[in-house]
């Protein structure tokens, strides 16, 4: 892997909004620090857009929507578009995963593996996906056609989370902009940087306005956006309480919003499971990208019979991990990615404590700069404990013993969230049972998070509203319009 002298050069001092095709002068107006959580030093600035400058970057994509050229513009035209964005992103692939490492912390070899390539796949899906829009054409009634065109919905509000930048904002703005609607992207005001620069790039492709970014923090930019009466659609990763702040947003302006939030995932291990693959299962749904994900299998529910041998494995491999410099090749746990959100994770192990759960590794702070922190894990007495009902969102799994299958699926569904659920056995009909009464809205069994772009997926319950994926982005991204003429 060849990088520059420093990785630092990459990161720009000032990031600003990115409007009508270019990035708007710098001015004064209120300013956001941009760290590397690897040293907790700041490494660049952030310019936050205000109401005004939300209101320009709405109106610039209002302008590119309402170009015909642009919402009329030829499937094979628009996927040109999208294949040589996706061609830009990986020719771009070292520098945007840097800066991705260099603002959330997560391990670069890992982004310049997943993350980052991801990315450029999710506009590849997208350009394919639009050339198999299914038609719909009824001739029932006598003498007279009925069909449906499907038609782009209009401005689109994406707003991202930090923990995976790349990987999430590049679906939202594929999807948005593969089925013919413009949008205004506001990524985490945590991590700016891989963003703002995956704008750019697109920029270089795509005509002014089609694809804007705003920057500046949820309650000033993030409010501006989702309230503009402009908008007509909002595509929301992040929190399950900010979820709720934004659906009150559209709903008072009757806006369809999708909704991907948090998760507590439940991961069941049978004592019938391949133990090896089982075990690997665990740590890499609870251990990669930082332990800072969505799908985290955060709540390991392991048969009482197999529980000590298990738990025991576990903490011996969680032991050997190597947490250290993201942009170090050997590191497998980067660091965590904001001081306050170390302090978060690492208030779980006293809550968890207080309620009588034992702390089997990990728990504190490395002594180091930087915003570092041992892979934890602990036993709960109780599902019904913090630990096990609450999103830390960090390197830290809670183990807690079942009896039966009946007991697995009863504790599984003992949670307000309702994301993504692992369940590891060797017998198809436990399997089958167990992935359908477990309500999620997607189930691995004996894999970890593999993700099948064109199967829909989304949570339930306080995880979400709404599926991604081909024919779900699709029904989000456009209108259906219904045409009958007598023959
Ligand atoms: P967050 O809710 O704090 O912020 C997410 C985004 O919303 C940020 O860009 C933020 O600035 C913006 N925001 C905040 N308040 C806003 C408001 N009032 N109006 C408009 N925008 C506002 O979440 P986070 O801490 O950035 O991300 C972590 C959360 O995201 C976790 O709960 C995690 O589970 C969830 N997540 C879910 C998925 C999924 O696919 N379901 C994927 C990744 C992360």
């Amino acid at each position: 892997m060849s990088l520059p002298a420093s990785p630092f050069d990459w990161a720009p001092k000032t990031v600003t909004s990115l409007i009508d095709g270019a990035y708007v002068a710098e001015r004064g107006g209120h300013r956001l620090p941009a760290y590397y959580p690897g040293n907790g030093e700041v490494i660049s600035e952030l310019q936050e857009a205000d109401a005004e400058e939300v209101d320009r970057a709405v109106r610039s994509a209002r302008r590119a929507f309402n170009d015909p050229a642009w919402r009329e513009m030829s499937v094979e035209a628009r996927q040109a578009i999208l294949y040589r964005i996706a061609d830009a992103i990986d020719a771009h692939a070292v520098e945007l995963a840097t800066l991705e490492t260099l603002n959330a912390g997560i391990v670069l070899r890992d982004v310049l593996s997943r993350q980052v390539v991801r990315a450029g796949y999710n506009f590849r899906f997208f350009a394919e996906a639009i050339s198999q829009q299914p038609g719909q054409v009824w001739q029932q009634i006598k003498d007279h056609l009925t069909f449906v065109t499907r038609h782009p919905v209009g401005v689109a509000a994406l707003i991202a989370p930090w923990n995976s930048p790349l990987a999430l904002a590049s679906m939202k703005v594929a999807s948005a902009i593969a089925f013919g609607n413009t949008c205004v992207l506001k990524p985490s005001e945590q991590t700016p940087l891989s963003l703002a620069r995956m704008v750019e790039i697109i920029n270089t492709i795509t005509p002014p306005g089609v694809v804007n970014l705003v920057n500046g923090r949820g309650a000033v930019t993030g409010a501006a956006l989702v309230d503009h009466p402009e908008v007509d659609l909002i595509s929301f990763t992040g929190g399950t309480e900010t979820g709720r702040h934004i659906m009150q947003a559209a709903g008072r302006r009757l806006k369809p919003a999708a909704m991907e939030l948090g998760g507590k995932s439940a991961n069941i291990i049978f004592a019938d499971a391949d133990q090896e693959r089982a075990l690997d299962g665990a740590l890499i749904s609870i251990f990669s990208n930082n332990g800072q994900q969505c799908l985290a299998g955060s709540r390991i529910l392991v048969q009482d019979s197999i529980f000590d041998e298990f738990v025991d494995r576990f903490v011996e491999r969680a032991r050997k991990i190597r947490v250290g410099d993201p942009l170090d090749d050997a590191t497998e746990i980067g660091p965590i990615a904001s001081a306050r959100h170390r302090q978060h994770i690492l208030s779980y192990v006293d809550i968890a404590k207080s309620q009588g759960a034992t702390l089997l590794t990990g728990g504190k702070a490395l002594d180091r700069p930087g915003y570092f922190i041992e892979p934890t894990a602990v036993l709960a007495p109780n599902n019904s404990d913090r630990v096990c009902q609450e999103e830390i969102f960090g390197p830290f799994a809670a183990f807690v013993k079942f009896s039966d299958m009946e007991d697995a699926v009863r504790m599984a569904n003992e949670s307000q969230f309702g994301l993504v659920g692992y369940c590891w056995t060797q017998n198809v009909d436990k399997a089958l049972r167990v992935s359908q009464a477990v309500r999620t809205g997607l189930m691995w069994v004996n894999t970890p998070m593999v993700r099948e772009l064109r199967a829909p997926f989304g949570g339930v319950k306080d995880s979400g509203l709404g599926r991604d994926g081909a024919a779900a982005s699709m029904a989000f991204f456009t209108e259906e319009k219904t045409t009958t003429i007598p023959l």
